[in-house]
């Protein structure tokens, strides 16, 4: 790593390669042939995406393969079932025809259940007319999801994204809107909402004036129902320069100051998968700028195998963020999509995780909810492990639910040691069902009906 001294007249200029690049990244020349053909094979099936910035001075490549970032950013070849490995090894091997190649490519996608947790059929919402409304999800009553057109990439991306399918240039797959109408008409005919949250991708990666497109009809009094605004982000550690640009970063903090003139809450949703994340300067100048603006910042990251599976990791982390000035929100479970058996955590060990770092940071850094899988019914968060009545379980709730009568309310699971996702475990104490069970069927019948 290389220590990057910044001053806004050398801003680095963005850069980024990707999978038709891998031979011209210098840094991976000094690795093994083996290990660069299997990236290729590993990222032509999911998303590669790396900016320079984040090679050169995020990753230390003394420490590759077992750095953090490099797990972060850079195709490993677990990320690929072997069967899935090698039939493309062989194809190429072949000289396989391109039409053949990419056949192969799409049907192993799709046997990586591009889209977990229902997020197409359940979360988007339909007018009148039943269409769906693209770029739009609306899953818990008082927030609504927006993914602006602009937004659908990243600076880099993470390996273990959950949301890989949309970067892969399958527009079936992809979850956008361009129009910001789509986004204020629906607001306007739902008084309920109170929160915004623009997603991706990476919002940060658009232009502030199409930022501004997005946010300043929300501002007018129309929109008084809206009285938090949250950005989804990873440009704090993989792109500080967006905030830090004498141009588009003043512009933006210009628009930060506006939506915050107009009542919102505004907060950055951070994500930072490690506390190396958060050591290099233009981040920390970022976080200063962004706080002497007023921006409420917050963080959280999924925990995952190979990259901050580790109780020290996450006290460090957390104390990082409170000693920023970030306020750390949540610990996800990672979803059942992609790359997840390469990256999976078991929900036993996920929870000794979050139980030890939190035994090793005072309250401040306690904040985070969590481990928390966004399953289908909700946003369930594993409480913890015990013996009740001579059986083993884990004892469960709902942070966020479809039906948010299931709020908060205990239930439990047998235990399973092996468990990595709520669909893999049984309701304790002889129950045949989930509290929730036929409610969430029904809730699921009406809406597939409705699509139909
Ligand atoms: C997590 C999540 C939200 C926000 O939930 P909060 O508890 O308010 O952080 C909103 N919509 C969806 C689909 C989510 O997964
Ligand atoms: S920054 Fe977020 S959306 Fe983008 S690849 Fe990483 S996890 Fe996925």
């Amino acid at each position: 790593m290389n220590a990057i001294h910044f001053d806004s007249h050398t801003l680095p200029t963005f850069e980024v390669y990707t999978a038709r690049d891998l031979d011209r990244i210098p840094q991976l020349q000094r690795l093994p042939d083996q290990m660069r053909f299997e990236m290729k094979i590993v990222s032509a099936v999911l998303p590669f995406r790396v900016n320079r910035y984040v090679v050169e001075h995020l990753i230390d490549w003394d420490a590759v393969p077992h750095d953090p970032i490099f797990q972060l950013t850079f195709p490993q070849r677990g990320m690929l079932a072997p069967a899935h490995f090698d039939m493309l090894a062989k194809a190429l091997q072949n000289r396989t025809s391109p039409s053949q190649w990419e056949a192969t490519i799409q049907r192993i996608r799709r046997e990586l259940n591009p889209h977990p947790a229902g997020q197409m059929e359940l979360n988007v919402p339909r007018d009148d007319e039943g269409n769906p409304i693209e770029g739009l999800q609306h899953k818990y009553p008082e927030t609504v999801l927006f993914f602006p057109a602009q937004g659908q990439t990243c600076h880099s991306y993470c390996t273990f994204c959950f949301r890989w399918a949309q970067f892969v240039g399958d527009k079936t797959l992809r979850i956008a809107t361009s129009q910001a109408r789509q986004l204020t008409e629906y607001l306007r005919r739902h008084p309920e909402v109170t929160d915004v949250l623009f997603t991706g991708g990476d919002p940060m990666v658009m232009k502030t004036a199409h930022l501004a497109a997005y946010l300043e009809p929300l501002l007018t009094p129309e929109f008084a129902h809206i009285r938090s605004i949250r950005i989804g982000t990873k440009a704090l550690t993989f792109w500080p320069f967006r905030f830090l640009d004498p141009n588009e970063g003043d512009a933006l903090m210009r628009l930060f100051e506006r939506v915050m003139a107009a009542g919102k809450h505004l907060a950055i949703m951070a994500h930072v998968n490690h506390w190396r994340e958060l050591q290099a300067e233009p981040t920390l100048l970022a976080i200063e700028r962004l706080r002497t603006t007023g921006v409420m910042l917050r963080a959280q990251a999924p925990l995952i195998r190979h990259i901050n599976d580790d109780p020290q990791i996450w006290a460090k982390l957390w104390q990082k963020e409170v000693e920023l000035g970030i306020i750390p929100y949540y610990m996800f479970v990672e979803r059942d999509t992609g790359a997840k058996s390469h990256f999976a955590v078991t929900l036993a060990r996920a929870w000794e995780i979050y139980r030890q770092a939190a035994s090793r940071v005072s309250g401040l850094a306690r904040t985070v909810r969590g481990p928390s899988m966004s399953a289908s019914p909700g946003k369930v968060e594993i409480l913890g492990v015990s013996t009740i009545a001579g059986e083993k379980v884990f004892s469960l709730r709902f942070l966020q639910a479809r039906n948010p009568r299931w709020t908060y309310r205990p239930f439990y699971a047998q235990f399973d040691a092996s468990a990595t996702w709520l669909d893999h475990l049984k309701p304790a104490f002889g129950e045949s069902e989930w509290f929730w069970h036929d409610e969430y069927r029904r809730m699921i019948t009406q809406r597939q009906a409705r699509a139909a």
